[in-house]
């Protein structure tokens, strides 16, 4: 299997990024975002619970994603690979995951991160709060809580990766197709 972590702060671009990996490698597409957002919209308890974090910009408990993922892991069996994108987000959430893969003899191939000064960050999910409609895409102050929550909580998750040299930093800012080919120069080194 290809195991991917597409890693960054929101706005990075790991979303656009993920549908050109997926395509490429047909591996199945885990973001605990759209999960979550799922829930939402479905109107279960946990996407009740989940929206008044969400809609503050706070990450949600690891038990909730650690379970969501799980459920997903054990549907797609026979599956080519996954990316996981947004997910973990904790270094919790990264020991969680690394036990639930080697329950099935799997393991993380390479974490990608991409790399986005907090600026353009800013700058990208006020333009993308335009059209996605979601509530925390729409003002700076939410826009930086999230931003806040990414280098309190989640930048540890890098060092986790890097201590199992599976690390690699591309920058995320430019043409979408080149930084594209250099995801996939950094596959073809640890697949
Ligand atoms: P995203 O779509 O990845 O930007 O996630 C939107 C929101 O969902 C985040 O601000 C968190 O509140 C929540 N969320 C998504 N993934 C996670 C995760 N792995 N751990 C905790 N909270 C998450």
């Amino acid at each position: 299997m290809l195991n991917l972590i597409l890693f960054g702060p929101p706005g990075a671009g790991k979303g656009t990024q993920s549908e050109k990996i997926i395509s490429e490698y047909k591996l199945i597409h885990l973001s605990t975002g759209d999960l979550l957002r799922s829930e939402i919209q479905a109107g279960s308890e946990l996407g009740l619970k989940a929206k008044t974090l969400m809609d503050q910009g706070i990450l949600v408990p690891d038990e909730v994603v650690i379970g969501m993922i799980d459920n997903k892991l054990k549907e797609h069996r026979d599956a080519a690979g996954f990316i996981f994108d947004g997910f973990p987000r904790t270094v919790k959430q990264s020991e969680a995951l690394d036990e639930l893969l080697s329950s099935y003899n799997e393991s993380i191939s390479v974490m990608i991160a991409l790399v986005v000064d907090d600026n353009e960050l800013l700058a990208r999910l006020l333009n993308r709060g335009k059209t996605s409609g979601r509530p925390d895409d729409q003002n700076e102050q939410l826009i930086s809580k999230r931003i806040q929550e990414y280098n309190n909580k989640t930048k540890p998750v890098a060092d986790y990766y890097q201590n199992q040299n599976k690390f690699v930093a591309i920058d995320g800012i430019g043409e979408i197709d080149f930084i594209f080919g250099e995801i996939t120069k950094a596959i073809s080194k640890f697949r």
